[in-house]
């Protein structure tokens, strides 16, 4: 499965969502989380996700390599809130908004 890492914190551009054809993100206060029993790993996210923030598990930067338990841990409680998110958010910034992508950010804030 493919991984949200680090760089999502706080930042909900959103992109993602919206060329999932499994629809298989879902989102908390600050961090958006895939789930991995429903992600095909298509990598269609990949390329639009503005700050480099997900990917495929094996290829995971060693210092964020917790968050694939993260996403398997936050995604099914999100689900089970009915927090799936397929549509980018009204208010999201506009990828090229960089300072969203420039924002400091914490695993503290997920
Ligand atoms: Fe969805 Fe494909 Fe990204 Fe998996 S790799 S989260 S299926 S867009």
């Amino acid at each position: 499965a493919y991984v949200v890492a680090e760089p999502c914190v706080g930042c909900t551009f959103t992109d993602c969502v919206e060329v999932c054809p499994v629809d298989c993100f879902y989102v908390g206060p600050n961090f958006i989380a895939i789930h991995p029993d429903e992600c095909i790993d298509c990598n269609a996210c990949v390329p639009v996700c503005p700050v480099e923030a997900i990917y495929p598990e094996d290829e995971l930067p060693e210092k964020w390599a917790h968050y694939a338990e993260w996403n398997a841990y936050l995604a099914p409680r999100w689900q089970a809130l009915g927090h799936n998110l397929v549509e980018k958010r009204p208010g999201s910034p506009p990828a090229t908004d960089l300072s969203c992508a420039d924002r400091p950010r914490s695993e503290a804030d997920i």
